[in-house]
């Protein structure tokens, strides 16, 4: 088939909520990735900071095939051993106690807030906190998660949202003081924002978040699901900070690939929050998810991956930081590790990642005027020089 018939196709049939780049992605080996008829692309984006070890890792399709051929699903009312590793293993990575699996970031950025709202009735038996999550965040599409976005572009047509969330300023301390009232249960934020053009957190910024947290018995949670699990040089990019959330989201590279989110709870939250009856899932911490997770953990440890991220991401800094030296156009650098971008004036950015693909580049955009690269975290030297070659031809 060609990528015009699948093209063709999937317009007929699926509904029109994204303006896809005109290319049809059939498989992938290493970095690499190839469409329907067979043209080779270097893989920059990871199916949007997802896949970070790679295409075909044989260790990590292995112990899928494994656990497909033994157990897919269960649900929740029984216990099964991948899921009961994969929880150790993400609860002993953050340094926190409990873990909820869920099947994506959206619902684990919905049971943060109910986290947060149930902690918060168990001390005043009130209902109506209020949750501070920042402007240019990005969490999610459902209802709740949409609510906590803020972005009005995404929200407008959607109102109602759900009550009790004020935005402040991302790296303004003065901003979140000012949204601060009797009735804030909770603050959320992205540690480096990602779809909102990758803006790094300021260390006294979360800092000073932690701090109005801890004065005031306002739960921390932190949206680690593009930021966490390697991508910024450390397991979860708070831990550059040495600021601990009181309550995780993870996604994306957690299962590499696999649909499988998480939301982690400190030993304070875990003890005064959920308990049986106020949440569920039927797929989230299937035992082939966790087996993915819990492999992926493995791989991490034994492969040193995040070890290899800091090593390479300062060789792709470099050679960015001198992109925006050598081209007008090009603003700024902004990002942590492999998480990077480009701030592009002038021209459209849209059009730089159209004619990359042409030059068989993958790249992605954040914001309206951000070029994104959030690669596979095992990409070598040769492929940052590999894509710096056919980005300047794009360019
Ligand atoms: C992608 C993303 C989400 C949403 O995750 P899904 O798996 O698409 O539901 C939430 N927060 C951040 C920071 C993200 O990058």
């Amino acid at each position: 088939m060609k990528n015009k018939d699948i093209i063709s196709q999937a317009e007929q049939y699926i509904l029109h909520t994204y303006n896809r780049y005109q290319i049809a992605l059939d498989k992938g080996e290493g970095v690499y990735l190839y469409d329907a008829e067979g043209k080779k692309y270097l893989d920059f984006a990871a199916g949007i900071a997802v896949f970070a070890l790679g295409y075909q890792d044989k260790e990590y399709n292995d112990a899928l095939k494994e656990q497909i051929d033994k157990l897919i699903h269960t649900s929740n009312l029984y216990y099964n051993q991948p899921a009961a590793e994969a929880a150790e293993k993400v609860v002993k990575a953050a340094g926190m106690d409990k873990v909820f699996f869920t099947n994506s970031g959206t619902e684990a950025i919905e049971g943060a807030i109910k986290v947060a709202r149930k902690y918060a009735y168990l001390k005043d038996g009130s209902t109506d906190h209020e949750i501070i999550a920042m402007n240019h965040s990005f969490h999610g599409r459902s209802m709740g998660a949409l609510s906590v976005t803020g972005n009005p572009h995404y929200q407008e047509a959607f109102k109602p949202l759900i009550g009790g969330i004020r935005f402040a300023d991302f790296n303004d301390l003065d901003s979140v003081r000012a949204e601060l009232t009797e009735k804030t249960c909770a603050i959320l934020l992205e540690p480096v924002q990602g779809e909102g053009g990758i803006y790094p957190a300021d260390q006294e910024f979360l800092d000073g978040v932690k701090a109005i947290c801890r004065e005031k018995d306002i739960l921390l949670i932190f949206d680690e699901i593009q930021c966490g699990m390697g991508r910024t040089g450390e397991m979860f990019a708070w831990q550059h900070y040495g600021v601990q959330p009181d309550v995780m989201t993870c996604a994306k590279a957690l299962g590499c690939g696999i649909a499988v989110g998480a939301f982690v709870l400190n030993e304070k939250v875990a003890k005064a929050s959920l308990v049986p009856g106020d949440h569920g899932t039927t797929y989230g911490g299937n035992p082939l998810a966790c087996a993915a997770v819990s492999k992926v953990f493995d791989i991490f440890e034994n492969r040193r991956i995040v070890e290899h991220v800091r090593e390479i991401s300062a060789y792709l800094e470099e050679k960015l930081d001198l992109l925006v030296d050598k081209y007008d156009f090009i603003r700024a650098r902004r990002g942590k590790g492999l998480m990077q971008g480009l701030v592009v004036e002038g021209r459209p950015v849209g059009e730089i990642v159209n004619r990359a693909l042409d030059n068989g580049l993958i790249v992605i955009t954040a914001a309206s005027d951000v070029l994104r690269l959030v690669p596979p975290l095992v990409i070598e030297k040769e492929h940052v020089d590999e894509m710096l070659e056919k980005l300047e031809q794009s360019f």
